[in-house]
Formats: C-alpha cells, structure tokens, sequence
C-alpha cells in the first residue's frame, strides 16, 4: 500500500534578522520559497538587503505581477521613473511592465516578494475556501 502524500511542505528559514548572513544557491540573503515548498502558483523570495545595497539593475517581468511587503527596515522604491519612501509595513503591487528597482535606506530592508502570473487568480477567500468537519486539538 503506497503511503498518502501528505498535503503540505514545512520550511524554517529562521529568523528574518539573520537572513542576511545566509547564502542559499548563490544568492546572499535571499529565500526563494517556490522550489522549498513545492509550489505552482506563484513565487516568493525573502529578502535582506543591508543598509544603502541596492540591485544595481531595474527591472519587469514578462507575465507577472509581483507584490512587495516590507517586514522592517527602510528604503526607496522605483517604479516607471517615480520613487517614494517605503518602510515596515508599506504594500506595493507592481504590473509585469513596471520597471522596478529597491534601495535600502539607512536600515537593513528585509521585504517578501509575491510574484504571479497577472490574470490568473479567478477566485480566493470565500469563493474558494471550505470550512471542513475536522477539529484541530485546540478547538
Ligand atoms: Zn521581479
């Protein structure tokens, strides 16, 4: 009898504040969760990027729209030639032509960034979720 695949992938990246320190395929503070976990629908990275680094390169993508969120430090964001402040907290959605680029400020900026393909989300939350018969032990 084949064993059940179980339904879920479980990863401990450790702590944010340490992110930088780490080195995964060739990349200095950056997670890219996608292969970790196992997923199909979309791509995210963990980032740490210390104080005044930068990419030292703008960029878009060809299909995917990508959501940065920024978990702490500071920094600025360009987008399409306009540039703004960003810190803990600040949410920023960019369509795949958006020529982008992240600086960090004065702080280490570690963000996470959501990267999926525009268009393909057709339903979420209530549309998509069930609430099931199982109990978890605290309920
Ligand atoms: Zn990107």
């Amino acid at each position: 009898m084949a064993s059940k695949e179980k339904n879920y992938t479980l990863f401990n990246m450790g702590a944010f504040a340490a992110l930088g320190e780490k080195e995964i395929d060739g990349a200095k503070g950056r997670i890219m969760l996608g292969a970790a976990l196992g997923m199909t629908g979309c791509e995210i990275s963990v980032n740490s990027t210390p104080a005044g680094k930068f990419a030292p390169f703008v960029h878009s993508h060809k299909l995917n729209e990508e959501v940065y969120i920024i978990v702490s430090g500071n920094g600025t964001y360009h987008v399409d030639g306009e540039e703004f402040p960003i810190q803990e907290g600040s949410v920023i959605r960019v369509a795949p032509e958006g020529k982008r680029a992240v600086k960090a400020g004065a702080e280490t900026l570690i963000y996470i960034c959501i990267q999926a393909q525009r268009g393909s989300l057709t339903q979420a939350t209530m549309e998509d979720g069930i609430i099931n018969e199982e109990k978890a032990s605290w309920m």
